[in-house]
């Protein structure tokens, strides 16, 4: 399998509210090359491309198509990241404007407390959170 014979499965209701008409805003590329020793079938992915779609009715937007490979997404969050790469992604500052935001727009709406992060990739946003004032 390569990006050109890459199988999709559509999705062909909203995830929402089960609406059948979309309107494409959006077109992405697969880039799993990570994945070329641990998962050869994932990585084939690598360089297809699909369009990102919003609901007519309830304006929720998803992808067209999801890829048909067998646990695709239990694969794709198995990725196995070497301790180097772990601690470049922590020291990197790309997505410190991105976090400085979020934490912001908290501070608007909540009363300072405890931050929970579910999903916290390598841990930076909760180590912003904790530098600040
Ligand atoms: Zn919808």
């Amino acid at each position: 399998m390569t990006a050109d014979t890459a199988v999709f499965s559509p999705v062909e209701r909203c995830w929402v509210c089960r609406h059948k008409g979309f309107g494409r805003f959006h077109e992405l590329a697969f880039d799993l090359s990570a994945f070329e020793r641990q998962d050869p079938e994932l990585a084939a992915y690598t360089g297809a491309r699909l369009w990102l779609q919003r609901c007519r009715r309830c304006g929720f937007a998803q992808p067209e198509a999801l890829p048909a490979l067998d646990r695709y997404f239990e694969r794709m969050y198995d990725q196995q990241w070497s301790e180097d790469w772990i601690a470049s992604e922590f020291d990197s500052r790309s997505k410190d404007p991105i976090f400085l935001g979020i934490l912001r727009d908290l501070r608007r709406r909540v009363s300072p407390g405890r931050l929970l992060d579910v999903g916290a990739h390598v841990g930076k946003f909760v180590a912003l959170a904790a530098s600040q004032p």
